[in-house]
């Protein structure tokens, strides 16, 4: 594939969130350039250098705009950090070091300059003086910025950022996607990920359309090259040629009659034709707009994820700035339950700029979630603390990510309680009958559900994850992504499993994975004895709408015949049949 010429060219990813746009390309390089190293013949040197040169000076103007535009949104302040980039660029030191290298080694400048670059970097790191140790930073940043110069690529940070483009990036963590601003960003596409990754979740949490899945999009497209992105069907398209365009406008006209037939009826209970009222929740990931939230016509929070506001910074929040966080969610809906997770980094939730360091081969299976809070109960307590005070404001319940069984589940209810203790002390106001639930997404604490049960007061499956364990297919690796399969027979007689074990102790059950969000889910779910389902609250008009056109007589009877197939193929068709059978409306536009 030729991306850079001018014909169109359609590649075939994951559709990751729903949607269509199109406009130029923005590049968003998060891994290390690889370097390229060969020989050069001696007469070939001097063009070497002065491409060097050429380099240096494009690289000069690039940072002076970025320079202004800076000074310009942010301040005088703001904007000084490019000028000790400008010193790295005019550094006679650096530069002719490069050249002598090239002289001396015989090899291409990308190369050379990397080598002199890494000496540099690595003799500032050691120097015990913190002012110039902060210099490696700059120079790690000029020097990146000039090597993808010289390579003939374009590289830049989320924040040079500019208007209506379709960021493009080998992959984005969920702090990346959290920095995104939606006014701004038309579509993402990514070379990695997978419909679970979280950086996807929030995508769609903030409607943007994504595909995903790319493998290697970034090493050919060109910064500004106009692409459309079908989030719908997955697709990307390079160069879309006006007939492309134009037949897309259609599908999108087409798109929005029916998102503007289900958000008719978005704010009607969600009742079944035979008179059974579901509970629809909504997943908050914490940086949507409180509009958005109240307008999905949900009844509370199924699941905050708490993480977005660990990641946003280069520390924790304290006690005082979660409490105001939860409050917020609390507070918009003052009559519905709003479920607080604990924290859960890791996996793909970390920064590179938080305190919660991820550097493990199997971050999947490692140190995250509850396994990192029982470690550090300083900033476990500081969390359950938050959320117990805001269960004064209203009705919120806190559950525990990835509990593998009861152990886990009694030491974290353990520092729960210590915690009641010490606000009561302190003459705090909290909530001392705060629900305490536990997620089911390791297979073992899905084995054991029946002794949690006795312990927990609600379960909530949290399928992303117990997919993937149950599966062993890693929930954000795009190689594999056509085995994290939902309808694997495994996977949905555990879910029922969970449920019963559930019922029989007469605990809710709820279900707060991105299967819930899937309208061809919801019906199944619901079917199968789920108590709710906690989905995104863009698609919620979608799933109401499901629900107020199928009777739960038709949903048991479609649960029945799923649990009976054994293979996901069959249980794809049922799901299919039903669909166009009891709803009698096609859901997909295209
Ligand atoms: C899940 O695993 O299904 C879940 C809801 O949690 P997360 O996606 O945040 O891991
Ligand atoms: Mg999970």
């Amino acid at each position: 594939m030729s991306s850079t010429s001018k014909d169109e060219t359609v590649l075939h990813g994951i559709a990751a969130s729903p949607g269509v746009a199109s406009g130029p390309a923005f590049i968003f390089l998060k891994k290390d350039l690889e370097i390229p190293s060969y020989q050069v013949s001696r007469c070939k040197r001097e063009e070497e250098v002065a491409r060097f040169e050429q380099a240096l000076l494009e690289t000069r103007k690039e940072i002076s705009a970025i320079r202004a535009e800076v000074e310009e949104r942010l301040g005088e302040d703001e904007s000084r950090i490019f000028d000790a980039h400008q010193l790295v660029l005019e550094d006679r030191a650096l530069i002719e070091e490069t050249i002598n290298e090239v002289d001396q080694t015989g090899f291409n400048i990308e190369y050379c300059f990397h080598q002199v670059a890494s000496r540099y970097i690595e003799a500032f790191s050691n120097i015990d003086d913190e002012y110039l140790r902060e210099r490696v930073n700059d120079i790690r940043d000029v020097s990146r910025r000039l090597l993808h110069k010289l390579m003939g690529r374009s590289d830049f940070a989320i924040s040079d950022f500019a208007d209506q483009k379709v960021i493009v990036s080998d992959d984005l963590s969920p702090s990346d996607t959290a920095n995104l601003d939606r006014n701004k960003v038309l579509a993402i596409v990514t070379d990695q990920g997978s419909r679970t990754s979280h950086s996807v979740i929030m995508a769609r949490s903030i409607q943007v359309p994504a595909v995903v899945g790319l493998h290697d999009l970034t090493r050919t497209i060109e910064y500004d090259q106009i692409v459309l992105v079908d989030g719908y069907e997955g697709l990307v398209i390079l160069n879309p040629s006006e007939d492309t365009l134009h037949r897309y406008g259609r599908i999108q006209v087409e798109r929005r009659k029916i998102q503007h037939l289900f958000e008719k009826e978005a704010g009607l209970p969600a009742e079944t034709r035979d008179g059974a009222q579901l509970k629809l929740f909504i997943n908050v990931e914490g940086f949507e707009d409180a509009d958005e939230l109240t307008r999905a016509g949900c009844e509370g929070v199924g699941l905050f994820r708490t993480e977005g506001i660990f990641l946003r910074d280069d520390r924790f929040p304290d006690e005082e700035e979660q409490f105001e966080a939860y409050r917020r969610i609390v507070s918009l809906f003052p009559d519905h339950p709003v479920i607080i997770r604990t924290l859960d980094l890791g996996g793909d939730k970390a920064s590179s700029n938080s305190p919660f360091e991820s550097d493990e081969t199997n971050p999947f299976m490692g140190f995250r979630a509850i396994r990192f809070c029982l470690k550090h109960p300083d900033i476990f307590k500081m969390q359950l603390r938050a959320i117990l005070r805001a269960g004064a404001c209203g009705r919120v319940k806190v559950m525990f990510p990835m509990i593998s069984g009861i152990e886990e589940f009694l030491t974290a209810r353990d520092l729960l309680e210590e915690c009641k203790q010490e606000l009561e002390r302190e003459g705090c106001a909290y909530d001392p009958d705060i629900a305490v639930g536990s997620m089911i997404e390791i297979p073992s604490a899905a084995y054991v559900a029946d002794h949690l049960a006795e312990q927990c007061d609600f379960f909530s499956i949290g399928t992303n994850d117990l997919i993937q364990y149950m599966l062993a297919v890693d929930r954000v690796n795009d190689r594999i992504a056509h085995l994290y399969e939902p309808n694997h027979p495994a996977v949905l007689r555990t879910i029922q499993h969970v449920i019963d074990a559930g019922h029989k102790r007469k605990i809710p059950v709820g279900i707060c994975g991105e299967m819930a969000g899937d309208p061809v889910y919801a019906a199944l779910l619901f079917g199968m004895g789920a108590n709710e389902i906690s989905l995104t609250p863009a698609v919620a008009p979608e799933i109401k709408y499901a629900i107020r056109h199928m009777t739960m007589a038709e949903a048991r009877n479609l649960a029945a015949n799923v649990l009976r197939s054994c293979r996901a193929s069959d249980t794809a068709d049922l799901l299919r049949d039903f669909y166009r059978d009891v709803l009698a409306v096609e859901l997909r536009p295209n």
